[in-house]
């Protein structure tokens, strides 16, 4: 059997691994494929392929896009994008900006707590590619003054906490629009963390074609509410383990993993692409 990992970060964005590092432990754990979901970057996606065709792996570009509704933070991944379309590359360098000021503000906002971390450091761990919560949180840890990412994320910058800033522009209705422009597959990133089913029908409504069923923060009973989900509404399942290399305290890639032939049909889904 061949398996794929479709939900994979690099050092582009917010993972520890370059996509050097990300093709060898796809190697080691014996994926056939694996999908660079980096946050509102693509520029890991060439140099992972370039690697991963040394071990005879398949890359599947993709992206992993925020948005916002009402009181839920929404994450969508997007596969097999055209990561060279010009316009795309403009808009990310926006968002990539735009996610720079948003360190600034929540850093002030921190300052202001008694949280003494720096911008600088920040920007010195996320490195190249986007910067974003996770290396605030790691750069805030640095500190001493909070001990934990749980702590970090439920006291701080978790989505609506008091130092928290949104850097999204677009509406979930955009961003679908603009994967789907892009000859992408939109796809709902974890719906059981986002745990508001009821938005699921409007996400279809734009475009929504699959939903990310298996994943590492999904237990079995949810797996199984969004395989039915999933077949209700005729989206197709896909899975990954969201692996952050060590940015999240341990390597993910492996544990999750979905049959090789739901590569193939993201590919027929994207080659139907209208829009
Ligand atoms: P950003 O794209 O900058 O908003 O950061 C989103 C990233 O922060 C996610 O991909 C996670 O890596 C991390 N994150 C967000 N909320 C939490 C949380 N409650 N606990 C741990 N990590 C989180
Ligand atoms: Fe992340
Ligand atoms: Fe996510
Ligand atoms: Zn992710």
């Amino acid at each position: 059997m061949k398996y794929a990992d479709l939900h994979i970060h690099t050092n582009f964005s917010d993972s520890t691994f370059t996509p050097e590092e990300v093709a060898a432990c796809a190697n080691n754990v014996g994926l056939s494929a694996v999908a660079i979901c980096d946050h509102d970057c693509v520029d890991g996606i060439e140099l992972c392929e370039k690697a991963a065709s040394s071990f005879g792996i398949e890359v599947v570009p993709g992206i992993e896009f925020t948005v916002e509704k009402e009181d839920a933070e929404i994450h969508i991944l997007g596969f097999f994008i055209d990561y060279k379309a010009e316009w795309l590359i403009k808009k990310l360098k926006d968002m990539q900006e735009s996610r720079i000021n948003r360190i600034h503000a929540m850093v002030a906002k921190l300052n202001g707590a008694g949280i003494d971390v720096k911008a600088e450091d920040v920007f010195k761990l996320a490195g190249r590619g986007t910067v974003g919560r996770l290396h605030l949180a790691q750069a805030m840890i640095r500190t001493g003054k909070v001990k934990s990412f749980k702590d970090v994320f439920n006291k701080y910058i978790g989505f609506q906490k008091p130092c928290y800033v949104s850097h999204v522009r677009f509406s979930p209705k955009e961003t679908i629009e603009a994967i789907l422009k892009a000859g992408g597959v939109p796809v709902l990133a974890h719906p059981g963390i986002m745990n508001r089913d009821e938005y699921i029908p409007e996400l279809i409504g734009y475009g929504l074609k699959g939903i990310e069923v298996y994943h590492t923060d999904h237990k079995a009973s949810v797996v199984k509410r969004y395989e039915e989900l999933a077949k209700e509404y005729g989206l197709l399942m896909t899975g990954g383990s969201d692996c952050h290399g060590m940015g999240k305290g341990r390597v993910l890639m492996g544990t999750i993993r979905v049959p090789y032939e739901l590569v193939e049909k993201l590919k027929a889904a994207a080659g139907k692409n209208t829009l």
